[in-house]
């Protein structure tokens, strides 16, 4: 074997031999084998921007130069890969950055992608501010209702289909076959943000979709401490255009990012059980009680999207929302008022957060027709315990 295949061709039989093992021995295991000079048992942090050569062109193990590929995000981009049922994974410097990879890689100016009515709003901002003066426009429409997704779509132009199951903050769920056949019925791919959900708790290129992105920001990252996107595709042609993409704009995850990320996704689905749990009793807790007018979570059977959210996750997650009786100003007291939430954006990890959607994360879209209702609050419920998570919330609900 060419010698500058060597290492390539190890991440593949390590992949292989991970892809049949169960999810949590893959999280923990896929895309690196202890380091053969050292035994390290954890990906070391490649602190090196450049590589030496046998000689002129003699790569040891395909390594060049860290934008194009540094072995801390090889074991991660494996990893990915692995826990989401892929075959190459991809690790960007944030969602946004893997999102504008895929945007760039995948369309061309004057074509066309369908787009979540309630997208998270920094793609719907990418979409609308970058792509569109790219040359890349895009319509909306609800992933909830597949007909209305399909009618969006431009035969000829439109080539990509994208969603985002759950979105934020309204916890919508798309039914990512049905969503799959009408995307490909048209010659258009279907790309879904799994961010909310995990790899633990969905895998969509197991139910048709062809690209796979993530903020590595949320659950997947899991403790706040870092920001990272990632990728996954099973199509080669697809990967390979990714891959040219990441490395001709360059948006790569740093290997100190690409560590952390990887040390979380490790634990994954342990911290994603635990967040479900407490999120079933905050559930729980929040629909008995009359100071609360609505509660939203793709758990509840009351929830429009339940049916398909029980076939296509395992569970249903730690993000929660819920509508306030006495308005605006009781659910703006709601925020204030929670101690053991701490009242900031972002979610997925390990400590709770409690937010304002309609003057925080969605304060850009007031007045739009993606305006989320005055009196919502969302949740991310953290792994703490969860009675002192529910006190916190009766205390808060005054
Ligand atoms: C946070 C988020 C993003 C953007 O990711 P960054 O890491 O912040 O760039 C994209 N999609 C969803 C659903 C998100 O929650």
């Amino acid at each position: 074997m060419p010698r500058r295949l060597r290492g390539v061709y190890a991440r593949r039989v390590t992949q292989e031999r991970a892809n049949k093992s169960g999810f949590e021995t893959r999280a923990i295991h896929a895309g690196y084998e202890p380091d053969p000079t050292t035994g390290a048992v954890i990906p070391p942090i490649y602190a090196s921007s450049t590589y030496k050569q046998d000689g002129v062109g003699g790569l040891r193990g395909g390594y060049e130069y860290s934008r194009s590929a540094n072995p801390t995000r090889t074991a991660l981009e494996g990893a990915l890969a692995s826990v989401e049922d892929g075959e190459r994974g991809f690790a960007f410097a944030s969602g946004l950055a893997a999102e504008d990879t895929v945007i760039r890689a995948l369309t061309r100016p004057g074509e066309h992608v369908v787009i979540p009515d309630d997208a998270y709003g920094g793609t719907h901002r990418l979409f609308d501010k970058v792509a569109k003066v790219w040359g890349t426009d895009h319509s909306a429409a609800s992933v909830a209702d597949t007909q209305a997704v399909a009618a969006a779509i431009q035969p000829g132009r439109t080539k990509l289909v994208w969603v985002e199951t759950p979105t934020n903050p309204m916890l919508t769920i798309g039914d990512i076959e049905a969503l799959a056949t009408v995307a490909h019925d048209a010659g258009a791919l279907l790309v879904v943000d799994n961010t909310f959900a995990s790899p633990y708790l969905q895998q969509p290129l197991t139910l048709g979709a062809d690209v796979v992105v993530h903020s590595t920001t949320k659950y997947v990252g899991g403790h706040s401490d870092v920001v990272g996107g990632a990728v996954v595709v099973r199509d080669l042609d697809l990967a390979e255009k990714i891959a040219f993409h990441q490395n001709a704009m360059g948006a790569v995850a740093g290997p100190f990012d690409a560590f952390l990320v990887n040390r979380g996704l490790k634990t994954l689905h342990v911290r994603m059980d635990r967040h479900c749990d407490n999120a079933e009793q905050v559930v729980a807790f929040l629909d008995a009680d009359p100071r609360v007018t609505e509660v939203i979570y793709p758990g509840l059977a009351s929830h429009p999207g339940h049916e398909v959210a029980a076939r296509q996750m395992k569970r249903f997650g730690g993000m929660v929302s819920f509508r306030v009786a006495g308005g605006v100003e009781q659910a703006l007291a709601v925020c204030e008022r929670a101690e053991v939430f701490t009242l900031a954006e972002s979610l997925g990890g390990i400590e709770s957060l409690i937010e304002h959607p309609g003057r925080m994360t969605h304060a850009s879209v007031a007045g739009t027709d993606l305006e989320v209702p005055d009196d919502l609050v969302r949740l991310s419920v953290g792994i703490e315990s969860v009675g002192d998570l529910v006190a916190d919330l009766d205390r808060a609900l005054g």
